[in-house]
């Protein structure tokens, strides 16, 4: 985590050579999110009320982005910072710091948290990196369980209402239309998936237990032997042992992830690979939740075993 504590050094020399030009639109909120998750269920809620910029390229892995003096200048310029939580966005505080917005800073009563009332799955029993480099609080990789969208979307208008009162019946009422969507596709998606309960995945990285829990499947393991760190060839023969024992047949990796290790695991075991998204804007045809939720759900529907999809 190093390399973020030079980052208000680098911002401050950066900012310098940075046109001031970026600006908001007039006469709109301006917001900053740290995802394009959280960007899309923002937009949702407050309509065109708002002009949002969110701080991570969708293709980038989320724990390891680097802010732009471009993402300072608009953190520095914004009324409301809603972000994830956890230790999801390692390089959050270091980019509020190098903003030095003080409605954010210190959880500022314009920075809103929308991982709070979410149920958090894997939290360690004490603080630690002995689990992992990069989840100390519990798996921050909550927003691919639909269910948990709902939850994140209620914390964006409770925020946001807080901030600017005059508009809250309106917040409520998109919120509203939009989560009766939402709740219409997770039906759809749920009996999709229903006849795949109980199947075993592995993932490349801890992104998925969510999800998995969400629509019973069973992730036995990861590529990576703990969050953040890399494969190791002793770790990935013990994960192919436990594929053949499983009759394990599909590895789920993220867009970013190095595709060699999954190559050569599937070789080994007969697996497929298949890259779900966890970030709208993965791709032109995924530009927001939904349409990145239901990706996915496509995505294992044409993987997993054809004679489990007859039933
Ligand atoms: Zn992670």
């Amino acid at each position: 985590m190093n390399k973020f504590k030079l980052l208000p050094l680098v911002f401050s020399i950066a900012l310098l050579f940075v046109s001031a030009q970026l600006s908001f639109a007039a006469d709109k909120i301006r917001i900053v999110t740290t995802t394009s998750t959280i960007a899309d269920l923002t937009r949702q809620v407050v309509g065109e009320k708002a002009d949002i910029h969110y701080v991570a390229p969708p293709k980038q892995n989320i724990h390891f982005i680097s802010p732009t003096p471009k993402d300072v200048l608009k953190v520095k310029k914004a009324d409301v910072f809603i972000h994830g939580g956890l230790d999801l966005e390692a390089w959050r505080d270091p980019l509020l710091n190098a903003a030095g917005n003080t409605a954010f800073l210190g959880n500022g009563k314009a920075s809103i948290d929308v991982s709070k009332e979410v149920v958090l799955l894997e939290v360690p029993t004490s603080f630690s990196r002995s689990e992992g480099d990069i989840h100390v609080y519990g798996n921050p990789h909550y927003w691919v369980d639909p269910q948990n969208a709902l939850t994140m979307i209620d914390n964006i208008v409770s925020g946001l209402s807080e901030l600017y009162p005059q508009d809250a019946d309106e917040f409520r009422r998109n919120a509203d239309q939009y989560k009766q969507k939402l709740t219409t596709k997770i039906g759809e998606w749920d009996k999709r998936m229903a006849p795949y309960k109980g199947e075993t995945l592995v993932a490349y990285h801890k992104s998925w237990p969510y999800f998995a829990k969400h629509f019973g499947f069973n992730v036995i393991d990861q590529l990576e032997p703990k969050p953040g760190i890399p494969p190791t060839s002793k770790h990935i023969a013990a994960v192919e042992n436990e594929m053949k024992e499983h009759h394990t047949k599909i590895i789920i990796k993220e867009i970013y992830n190095e595709s060699r290790t999954p190559g050569k695991v599937a070789n080994e075991t007969g697996a497929t690979v298949v890259t779900l998204e966890t970030a709208p804007g993965e791709r032109k045809d995924t530009p927001d939740y939904i349409s990145m939720m239901e990706h996915n759900v496509s995505e294992l529907e044409a993987v997993f075993p054809k004679k489990a999809s007859q039933s």
